[in-house]
Formats: structure tokens, sequence, C-alpha cells
């Protein structure tokens, strides 16, 4: 088993932790771990947790019965030691006792809070931070592995999309739809699908609409959202909006504004603008053709091991986009009772300019109204 990344994440994540004044960093499984040390843990009531003491050595504190699984991951070939507890032990004791004199202690953000608590209990000295602050800063800058695991996730899900106008017809639920388009997100490489929005007709103003039993229409807009988890563990999640039979008159001149919008985002999104610049390019396009008061989300999310994570494409976020930040561009407007639509495309500030993920078509789609049923 090779070290991969992983050495050089943990090493960073030390440095970071130093910068930050925290003694130790606690990693239970999660996106955290996985990033760490590559290690897809399953989350258990059993504590597994990674100990990395900014001075001194690493651990990986499993459930004995865990102990093969971790064997099996990279852990194996990481300097670091890993520390089984049987039942009947006290598992946190264990982590404490591999501790002694720190008392600045950052948890990761997804932190059961049992396992919280428990931790409170074996060391009420400890003052506790967020490992989030210190890890964001790593994990925001995707290396050139997961640039291309990004890009990888993203031509899969295109490939759904490319399914999507022969799915949608009117008669159909956008439940029947959503069903239809799970089974093309796993057939198209993923392993997991993380979330499906079919938002039909006026269903589509709620931008974190799932799946309904309305059954669509011709003349309905419709808003699909997908995304799901690819085998390396990183995720994909694009958005199109399609119109059946035809698309409502007064629609289609407000898409070809989101459609600029976007366009206008991406055209500006580059290393070394701002993130809010970036949510202000899209929504000034908006604005000026009077849709700005119907933009009621932020542009973007950060992407990587999760769906949304840093950075966040919104105003008031003065981070300066770096090298290997990935992120959505997915402005949209709302109408209630009516429709909505959105575009979503994930990039990537690279070195030589932006990566484009998502390449399928932003036009409009308008998928044949069909009969009822299939
Ligand atoms: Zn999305
Ligand atoms: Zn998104």
């Amino acid at each position: 088993m090779t070290q991969g990344p992983f050495a050089s994440r943990l090493a960073r994540m030390r440095q970071q932790a130093r910068e930050y004044g925290a003694d130790a960093v606690l990693v239970t499984p999660g996106p955290d771990l996985r990033y760490l040390v590559g290690y897809d843990a399953l989350p258990l009531e059993r504590l597994t947790c990674l100990v990395v003491p900014t001075e001194g050595d690493a651990s990986l504190v499993v459930p004995r019965l865990e102990l093969l699984a971790a064997q099996a991951s990279p852990v194996a070939g990481l300097d670091l030691t890993l520390r089984p507890w049987g039942e009947g032990e006290n598992p946190y004791a264990l982590v404490t006792s591999l501790l002694e004199g720190c008392n600045r202690v950052a948890l990761d953000n997804h932190m059961w809070f049992e396992k919280v608590v428990g931790f409170r209990d074996a060391a009420p000295h400890w003052s506790t931070i967020l490992a989030g602050f210190i890890l964001s800063s790593l994990r925001m800058r995707k290396d050139d592995d997961e640039i291309a695991a990004l890009v990888n996730a993203g031509a899969a899900i295109d490939r759904v999309h490319a399914r999507v106008p022969g799915l949608l017809r009117a008669g159909r639920t956008e439940r029947e739809v959503g069903a239809d388009i799970a089974d093309a997100i796993i057939a198209e490489g993923h392993v997991a699908v993380d979330f499906i929005i079919v938002g039909s007709g006026p269903n589509g103003a709620s931008p974190h609409h799932d799946v309904s039993d309305r059954v669509i229409v011709d003349g309905d807009v419709v808003v699909v959202d997908i995304g799901g988890t690819m085998p390396d563990g990183y995720r994909s999640d694009c958005t199109r909006t399609y119109a059946v039979g035809h698309a409502p008159a007064d629609f289609v001149a407000e898409y070809a504004v989101l459609q600029e919008a976007q366009a206008a985002a991406v055209a500006h999104a580059r290393v070394g603008v701002t993130c809010e610049s970036v949510d202000s390019a899209a929504r000034h396009v908006l604005a000026q053709a009077g849709l700005g008061e119907l933009f009621i989300h932020r542009t973007g999310h950060g992407i990587g091991m999760e769906t949304h994570e840093d950075p966040y494409i919104v105003a008031g976020n003065s981070l300066v986009l770096d090298e290997g930040m990935a992120f959505s561009i997915e402005p949209g407007f709302y109408r209630e009772g009516r429709y909505g639509a959105r575009i979503e495309d994930i990039v990537i500030a690279g070195r030589n300019g932006l990566i484009v993920c998502n390449t399928g078509t932003r036009d409009l789609v308008v998928t044949p109204a069909g009969g009822t049923g299939r």
C-alpha cells in the first residue's frame, strides 16, 4: 500500500494546527478522516479516532473488530500506530492517555455529539475547537489527482443529464423520473446517489425540493439538480433546467438572462478574485434584468469529498480564490407558484485558468411532451 498523498496531508495538518495553537487534532469517521489517511471508516457508536498531537506520534484508535478493515486501508503504510480497543474498555480514556499534556484540542466538525461528550467526560480540562478551521485550508486546495477526480465525477453526472430528456415526459411523476435518474447515476459510475431534485412546475420554485408524486404536464419547466459519490469519494453536483413540450413564453426570456448570469460568473472566476466577486458577477446580471429579488440563494459552494464545503461563493466572503479551489456556480431564479430555474456547473480555479467540470449544454432543453406513462 503506498502512502499516496496522505503523509504530506498529515504533515500539513500538523503545521496548520500549530498555527492555530492546537495541541492535538482528533478526527472520527467521515470526509476529514478519509481525506487525511484514506480510511473510509464506518461511522459507528464504537469510537474510531485518528489522534494527532502536534508534537509526538500519531495513532489511530479503532475498535478491535474494525482492525482488519483499518489495516486494509492506506493507514497501513503511514507512520501512525494502530491502537485497537476491546469491548468493555474505555476508548476515550485510551485517547486521553495518548495526549498527556495537551489542553487545546481540535475536534473534527462532523464528530457525533456522543463522542464529544465522551471526550468531555474523559478530559474535562480540555478546551476544544473546531478542526474545520485547521483542515479547510488544506481541503479547499485540490491537488492534481483531486482535480482529475472532480473532472471525472463531472463527466459522470453529465452523462446522466444527457439521459434526462428521454426520462422527462408529460404523464410521469417526479418520483418516477427520479427513480430512473438514481439508476442512471449508479450506471454512470457513482457508488452512491447523494440527492435528486426533480422540481416540476411550481415545485421548481423551492430550490431544495426533492421529488414528489406531482404528475409532470406539458408546458412544465423542470429543475433537475443531481449528484452522487464516485468510488474515490469525490462528489458530483450539476443542475440543468428543462421544459416539457414547450416553455411558457415569458420564461424563455428570463432563462436567457440566467444563462448570461451564469456565464458571467464563470468568465469572472479565476485565481486571485474573491469569492464574493464571483457571486456578484452573477447577481449583477439578474438584478439588471429585474430578476435579482428572485435569486434567493448564494451563487455556489465548494465541493470535494463533501458536496458542500469551503469555499462558499457568497456576499461577505472576501476569501481570494487560490489554485485548486473547486466550487459550484449555480445562480437561479424562483417564481412562487409557477416555476424555478437554475444552471449549475462545478469549476476549479486552475493554474492555467478555470477548469469547468460540467460541459453539457446550458441551453434550455425542450423535451417532446410525449404521451402518458412510458
Ligand atoms: Zn446542485
Ligand atoms: Zn450545488
